[in-house]
């Protein structure tokens, strides 16, 4: 019999009605054929009520307190999940991330998961029943609660998916799919169709929430397809996220307001001429790379590009804004005579995702923005994505003339 998993995020369970649709469209794929295996969130905002509750007694509760804690938000969802397929004449089941087999590692709070004893659910099934999971959620080898980061539920989802051979996994949301851009800043932002894994990774680690980055990485690598639509419009086919979509020009565009940039300036002897300048620039690149060791092996993750008035005088950088303090303090303590230290920390990372980024796309963005009179601190670039640092306040604006553009680019290709 086909097999397919079904998750519904935190809005599709906001309340008992919700909760009542959510079950109809379990059963209605049930009624398609399916064995259904259903996965739930946490009602609404719960994991944040949770979360604000601990924080009134502790600024930085146990790990283990708070994995315990947060895990109840998804059993809630699960067991109401189950009794209203239960009311609607269906049989369903609710498990825990520990009763559905799912096994992780020790790190409360952002656990893995190593393996997936799928019995228990395999079980349930073969009686005709629908397993209703709690998301979020495992067990570790020493037999403790633990959580998989937030929007984990997905993680489960796709984890759950891959252990039983799933034909798909859908992803039922508040939104009707994966856009070109945020439609709410960029007014030409349109649905996709299709996304390729590589690519969904891409905007999920640069700022699209609609999936958690690790539950992409888990169906890349398993080979899971999975479907991002929305719980209230059921018939909208949404977007299907596969392995090669053929589309090369352009995917999307996500933004990230979790960075910030720094910059280590160098001094340059007034008297510097040809032949000493290349020997400067040599040690430059020395202490550079020096000064990037020192990071890494603080722990801290840098991403290096170029800037517009970028010069071998300076070293220039980012790093996620939670390590900004530990990043500077580390350079303090490194600086040599005449090196200067600068964060900023009013900017945004807006990335363009496509199959494949050429040089032609990073310079017809540059120039755009240029043409905008939007500043440019520091550009990125992988094979996938080109990331641009502008100021937070022309973020909209950003995003907007990008977007542009590079639809336009879509439209031609
Ligand atoms: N409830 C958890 C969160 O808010 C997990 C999830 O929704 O996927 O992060
Ligand atoms: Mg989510």
């Amino acid at each position: 019999m086909k097999r397919i998993v079904i998750k519904f995020g935190g809005t599709s369970v906001m309340d008992t009605r919700r909760i009542e649709r959510a079950a109809e469209i379990a059963l209605a794929v049930a009624a398609d054929g399916y064995q259904v295996v259903t996965v739930v969130s946490a009602m609404g905002h719960t994991t944040d009520h949770l979360i604000n509750l601990a924080q009134d007694l502790q600024a930085n509760p146990d790990p283990r307190e708070m994995d315990l804690l947060l895990t109840t938000g998804e059993q809630v969802a699960a067991a109401l999940l189950t009794m209203a397929i239960q009311a609607k004449g269906g049989k369903a089941k609710s498990f825990t991330g520990a009763g559905a087999g799912i096994v992780t590692d020790n790190e409360h709070g952002n656990a893995r998961i190593k393996q997936i004893n799928t019995l228990a659910v395999e079980n349930c099934l073969n009686l005709g029943c629908i397993p209703v999971v709690a998301g979020f959620q495992g067990i570790s080898d020493a037999n403790e609660i633990t959580t998989l980061g937030r929007g984990g539920s997905d993680t489960t989802a796709i984890g759950l998916a891959a252990a039983l051979r799933a034909e798909r996994c859908d992803i039922y949301t508040d939104v009707n799919g994966i856009y070109s851009a945020d439609p709410k800043l960029a007014s030409t932002a349109y649905k996709l169709d299709t996304v390729s894994y590589d690519e969904m990774l891409e905007l999920a680690l640069n700022g699209a929430q609609v999936l958690n980055p690790r539950s992409v990485e888990i169906a890349r690598n398993r080979n899971v397809p999975i479907r991002v639509r929305s719980t209230f419009e059921p018939t909208d086919r949404g977007t299907l996220i596969i392995s090669q979509t053929g589309q090369k020009s352009f995917t999307g565009i996500a933004c990230n307001a979790e960075k910030d940039c720094i910059r280590v300036i160098f001094s340059l002897p007034s008297n510097a001429n040809k032949a000493t300048s290349r020997r400067i620039r040599q040690k430059r690149f020395a202490r550079k790379q020096f000064l990037l060791c020192l990071l890494s092996a603080a722990g801290i993750k840098s991403e290096t590009g170029n800037s517009l008035k970028h010069t071998a005088h300076e070293l220039l950088f980012c790093v996620d804004k939670a390590q900004t303090n530990a990043a500077m303090s580390v350079l303090q303590q490194a600086l040599l005579a005449g090196e200067q230290l600068r964060a900023e920390t009013d900017l945004v990372k807006i990335s363009i995702v496509a199959a494949e980024i050429s040089s032609a796309c990073e310079v017809s963005a540059i120039l755009s923005l240029t043409k905008s009179s939007i500043p440019i601190t520091l550009v990125t670039r992988t094979t996938r994505r080109l990331s641009l640092f502008v100021p937070k306040q022309l973020r909209e604006e950003a995003i907007s003339v990008l977007h542009a553009q590079h639809s336009r680019l879509r439209q031609a290709a």
